[in-house]
């Protein structure tokens, strides 16, 4: 541990003042990392009307919850939120900050890590701690080809933003004891540029992919012509349709339903990967799920390294069997 640093610090992220997963996902690594290290898990609670949240930070496993509830934090900004969030790092020197990979923390870390004056491994795979303190932080470079893992031996906090559904949340525990801290910060408002005049949301109903329990997934190998059959499978296990990213460059599946390094990271309990490749890009978003079932007419094709139950042979004549067997196990 670097002499001076502390502790494991966790932002967590609120939309509409409500805690998003990612916070929860972070604390559940945060956890392990500070048992690791011996030390304390904290989490930065910033909005407004938030404070009554700060529990169940507190049940996914901080040690202290530090509350900023200020009218300014009202919708998220980055002046405002960078000014909160530095104050708190800023006088409690954190050893480790983890920050999730959403849109809003990959504007929010690298502002913050250019004012600690510490570097940001960002969009993390993989995190692993030392006893020491030292945080190892992977994630993919040149393009996917190979994981990187980055140290940072001279500068704290170590700094490291994660991709959503990479990490476990822990099991919500409500008698977990904690302490909750309220911080009021000394904004300087004339820095604030930015104002929300309006906000429009978007009416369309975002599929999820990364809450759902079977993903039937869609590579170029089933091709638009055949997409049906997925669909056929996916409502007969009540499954989501995701797919490559060839596919989604193909417009055959929409960009929310992309799995792999420049889509979602899943964890389904199952994950149907038919007619894909397996290439490393892929394999990223999916490599954690719990069973893995993979088609493929080329014996050699990579998805079947990872792959629990590796089915050879076409796409085309082994979903309608499939489907037809589901239906007759349903009807008796
Ligand atoms: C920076 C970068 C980021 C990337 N990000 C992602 C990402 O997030 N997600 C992602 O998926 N990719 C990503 N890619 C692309 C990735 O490298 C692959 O090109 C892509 O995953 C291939 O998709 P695929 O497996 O569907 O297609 P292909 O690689 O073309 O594979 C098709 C497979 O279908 C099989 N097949 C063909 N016909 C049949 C049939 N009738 N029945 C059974 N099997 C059949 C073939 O044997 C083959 O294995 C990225 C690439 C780069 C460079």
């Amino acid at each position: 541990m670097l002499e001076g640093y502390k502790d494991v610090y966790v932002f967590a992220e609120t939309r509409d003042g409500k805690i998003q997963d990612i916070a929860f996902e972070l604390l559940g690594k945060g956890r392990e990392i500070a048992d690791i290290t011996s030390s304390k898990l904290h989490a930065i609670l910033v909005g407004y009307n938030v404070s009554k949240e700060a529990k169940k930070l507190i049940g996914y496993g901080a040690d202290e919850v530090i509350v900023v509830d200020d009218k300014c934090l009202e919708n998220y900004l980055t002046e405002q939120y960078v000014q909160a969030t530095y104050h708190i790092i800023n006088e409690r020197h954190p050893n480790i900050v983890l920050i999730g990979a959403t849109s809003i923390g990959r504007d929010l870390a690298p502002r913050l890590s250019a004012r600690l004056k510490t570097g940001l491994t960002a969009d993390c795979t993989k995190l692993e701690a030392e006893a020491s303190g030292a945080l190892f932080m992977t994630r993919p470079a040149f393009g996917g080809n190979l994981m990187a893992t980055i140290v940072s031996p001279n500068t704290r906090p170590q700094m490291s933003t994660v991709r959503p559904g990479v990490m476990q949340k822990l099991h919500y525990d409500e008698s977990r004891k904690g302490e909750v801290t309220t911080v009021k910060v000394p904004f300087d408002a004339s820095k604030f540029k930015v104002e929300v005049v309006e906000i429009k949301r978007e009416n369309k109903k975002q599929v999820k992919i990364e809450d759902a329990k079977i993903l039937v997934s869609c590579g170029r190998g089933v091709g638009k012509a055949n997409l049906h059959l997925l669909e056929d499978l996916a409502t007969e296990l009540h499954a989501t349709v995701s797919g490559s990213r060839a596919v989604v460059d193909d417009g055959i599946i929409e960009q929310a339903r992309q799995v792999g390094q420049t889509g979602k990271t899943v964890r389904p309990n199952v994950y149907f990967a038919l007619g894909i490749s397996g290439a490393i890009q892929h394999i990223a978003g999916m490599e954690n799920s719990e069973f893995i079932i993979a088609i493929n007419k080329d014996k050699f094709a990579n998805i079947f390294q990872i792959a629990d139950l590796g089915i050879v042979g076409d796409v085309k004549k082994i979903v309608p069997l499939l489907v037809e067997e589901i239906k007759k196990i349903k009807a008796q």
